[in-house]
């Protein structure tokens, strides 16, 4: 690794074109919050003055990026930017079968249609919301089995996304027949956005060759991975990023992916496997919903975007700029004492608000009430990560999530260190009245996947 003398880590790029923010009032934005119904997906976006609700799809493309916009080619089916799409996958995934998709889930939602169903069981380190609710909407039980140091927020465990190896052969012994496969989740996002070791992923392997199980990665944020074990996993200083990724790849039988994410894409996804039978399955499924096999629910520009944004995010310097600038925000934020999530992830900042908030209670919904506060303060939007998006159990009743965390997601390349530095502010003030935040209960929920539309009235 090339080493600097300086401190300051800059952002590897300059501003090409500029979006202009909205300011709002302290009065404008308790009336917005309310007619939105606590709910900060339901906020129109203009009303929010830094935005780190999602690192998902909010990325800054590249003039390369934008460049390969105009030279997408829009054939229905053999386009040129398909292979480009999947030479760009395969250099690092060089799985046999790539299946564009519109995003994430729906590579999620063609894989368990083919293979999940009632009376299956799949394991992972921690199931991302939208992977376990295609899991679940097809009858079959969705099963977290995170390293014990990954539910304790303040472990300082290197790669606390680990999967609990020992307690995956339980399940495989038990349970065996009713596992499909077996899925890791690089960085574990649900978890903290805490990464997953080589060594861990050789372990979670060696367990699914002896049981005769496919190993499948959800590797939504594999380049952030591949830097944290780089630069903490013994052996990998010198190993080249896309080796390592590489060598990710090399443990697995395929993979979900949502380009929304590390790829620096707006939009886009891809499954891609190695078995042919299943494969040919899933081509059959992705063409009922999808689209035809080279496009996905996909334009020709946007498999451009991907391919060029796959080349960008492998790079050290991205990476150490972007790892670096989620630590700023994080240790600005412990310095003054609020409580989070240690060691960083890559992607986003993580407020323990079970612990800043003792008096609201899991079922009050502390990290809403959090969420919900930072937005007043300073037009902030975070996302609960807890009891409300984890609490509701498939039997219809209620359960306090193992955490209450608030998530800090920031979007690749787009805010600069001056609004991170306002959101420290903002959230050192916040944290000062801590004592006087009240909970929420829920006044409307749908079935699944509550958070997004769910309605709240305060508590008190
Ligand atoms: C975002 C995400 C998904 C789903 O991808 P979408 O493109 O949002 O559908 C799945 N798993 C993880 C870990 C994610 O972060």
């Amino acid at each position: 690794m090339t080493e600097s003398p300086y401190r300051t880590i800059i952002e590897p790029f300059r501003i090409h074109s500029v979006e202009p923010l909205r300011m709002t009032t302290r009065v404008e934005r308790v009336e917005r919050l309310s007619a939105a119904g606590y709910n900060l997906f339901r906020l129109y976006s203009d009303d929010v003055l830094v935005d780190l609700l999602t690192d998902s799809g909010t990325g800054a493309m590249s003039a390369e990026q934008w460049a390969g916009i105009q030279r997408g080619n829009e054939s229905y089916a053999g386009a040129p930017s398909f292979y480009r799409f999947r030479h760009a996958v395969t250099e690092l995934f060089p799985f046999r079968h790539v299946l564009p998709t519109h995003q994430g889930r729906a590579a999620e939602k063609i894989l368990f249609s083919a293979i999940g169903g009632a009376g299956k069981v799949v394991p992972n380190n921690t199931h991302f919301d939208t992977t376990r609710a295609n899991i679940e909407f097809t009858g079959a039980e969705a099963v977290d089995l995170p390293i014990p140091e990954g539910r304790d927020a303040r472990d300082r465990h290197p790669f606390k996304g680990n999967l609990d190896v020992t307690a995956l052969e339980q399940l495989l012994v038990h349970r065996g027949d009713d596992v499909p496969l077996v899925m890791v989740t690089v960085t574990n996002n649900a978890g903290g956005g805490q990464p997953v070791s080589l060594a861990n992923l050789r372990a979670v392997r060696e367990v699914c060759e002896r049981y005769g199980k496919p190993l499948f990665l959800d590797a939504c944020r594999f380049a952030e991975n591949a830097w944290f074990i780089k630069t903490r996993e013994p052996g990998y200083a010198d190993i080249a990023v896309p080796d390592i990724v590489r060598e990710m790849a090399s443990l697995a039988d395929g993979m979900t992916m949502s380009a929304k994410k590390d790829p620096l894409a707006n939009i886009g996804g891809w499954l891609a496997l190695d078995d042919d039978g299943l494969a040919e399955q899933c081509r059959t499924l992705e063409i009922l919903t999808e689209g035809f096999p080279t496009y996905g629910g996909l334009a020709g520009r946007d498999l451009e975007a991907i391919a060029q944004g796959l080349t960008e995010c492998v790079q050290e310097d991205y990476l150490r700029y972007r790892i670096r600038s989620t630590a700023y925000l994080g240790e600005a934020l412990e310095a003054a004492g609020v409580p989070v999530v240690v060691p960083f992830g890559g992607s986003a900042v993580f407020l323990d608000a079970r612990a800043l908030l003792p008096q609201i209670p899991p079922l009050e919904y502390p990290g809403q009430a959090l969420a919900c506060a930072l937005y007043v303060e300073g037009g902030i939007r975070a996302c609960e990560i807890g009891t409300v998006m984890f609490g509701r159990q498939p039997d219809g009743s209620e359960q306090p999530a193992v955490m209450d965390l608030v998530r800090l997601a920031i979007p690749r390349r787009t805010y600069t260190q001056s609004h991170i530095d306002f959101t420290i502010e903002v959230l050192t003030r916040v944290a000062a009245r801590a004592g006087e935040l009240r909970g929420l209960q829920i006044i409307e929920e749908p079935p699944r996947l509550r958070h997004f539309t769910a309605g709240f009235a305060p508590l008190g």
